[in-house]
């Protein structure tokens, strides 16, 4: 088995509103070993990017992290220097945004921006025509057709999937162990977030990479991740192997997911919905926090604290499975 490359413990990262304190990230942990991927799935605002940035330690204002452990490679990333952390972000671990058309700088070519991502983390300084070779390489490695005159072309010259196919390029420009990608198909055309995730796919085959994916697409999930972690209102709720968690889901919340998008492989008669919102639930303190919306939901899980419960690598958090029952 692979080493473990990022290991997640217990991880909090609260906003501190001026009335309120919002805990985005309550008590998360999980493990990823090198060359897996990790789908990290839930609705709006369950704080799946905030764990994100919480890895890059990219949290913005009145966000902090106020306990646990990042290790990256065995290092504690919230340990490290900012200085430290400048030389991780974009060379060790690289990062993926929703939105190309966002992320590009319109007053630059790409040719430009991508040399300044690889001279900001070559090891020695490199010529001219050698960062040129690497940028032309990039560029035809994620699909960009004739690269040699595209590198001098800025970023309105090109389409949504071009530019998202240049921010993939990017953040492979230094070959890094972790890659996450923030929803990076969310604000593409169906046809061209097809292939996308055929060009994420085969980076990852070549250069054997770690990939945490933010979605709320379980499709996608089941195309490319090996495992998947569930999160409600800032905590995971269920995470194991992919198979394992679609077809045989404990956590109620991941079920209802699951009976509320059309399935293929399933005799489905009709879609389900979710009832309620996802409002309130970062309140509950002790209780489980998905208690206002579950229909299986049991006295005690209003105001008794929530334990994991794993059947092997398969670990689910609800009363249900106390003592092995459910
Ligand atoms: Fe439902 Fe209780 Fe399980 Fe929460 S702990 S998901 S309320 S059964």
């Amino acid at each position: 088995m692979n080493e473990v490359l990022l290991k997640v413990e217990n991880l909090k990262t609260y906003f501190f509103m001026k009335r309120t304190i919002v805990k985005a990230v309550d008590g998360v942990s999980f493990e990823l070993r090198r060359g897996e991927v990790l789908g990290l799935v839930g609705e709006s605002g369950c704080g799946k990017s905030a764990t994100a940035l919480s890895i890059m330690r990219l949290i913005p204002h009145p966000g902090r992290i106020v306990d646990g452990h990042i290790y990256f490679k065995g290092r504690d990333l919230l340990a490290l220097s900012e200085k430290e952390m400048r030389g991780i972000r974009g060379k060790e671990i690289g990062m993926i945004f929703q939105d190309p058309h966002n992320s590009l700088d319109p007053v630059y070519t790409v040719g430009w921006q991508l040399s300044e991502a690889i001279m900001l983390h070559a090891p020695k300084k490199m010529d001219k025509k050698s960062i040129l070779r690497k940028v032309v390489d990039i560029l035809g490695k994620v699909g960009i057709p004739t690269p040699e005159d595209r590198h001098r072309d800025y970023p309105h010259q090109f389409s949504g999937g071009q530019k998202q196919r240049i921010m993939i390029g990017m953040s492979i420009s230094n070959v890094p162990d972790l890659i996450i990608a923030d929803e990076p198909t969310t604000a593409l055309d169906v046809t061209v977030q097809a292939q996308i995730i055929d060009l994420m796919k085969q980076l990852k085959e070549e250069y054997n990479v770690s990939i945490i994916l933010i979605t709320h697409n379980l499709g996608l999930v089941a195309e490319m991740c090996d495992k998947v972690a569930i999160m409600y209102a800032g905590k995971i709720v269920e995470i194991g192997g992919v198979e394992e968690v679609f077809y045989e889901p404990l956590h109620p919340y991941t079920k209802l997911l699951l009976k509320s998008i059309p399935r293929v492989d399933i005799d489905m008669p009709r879609l389900e919905h979710i009832p309620g919102s996802v409002e309130g639930a970062y309140e509950i303190e002790e209780g489980c926090r998905f208690y206002p919306r579950c229909p299986m939901a049991m006295d005690k899980c209003r105001d008794t604290l929530v334990r994991a419960y794993s059947k092997g690598d398969h670990i689910v958090y609800c009363h249900l499975y106390e003592g092995g029952e459910g």
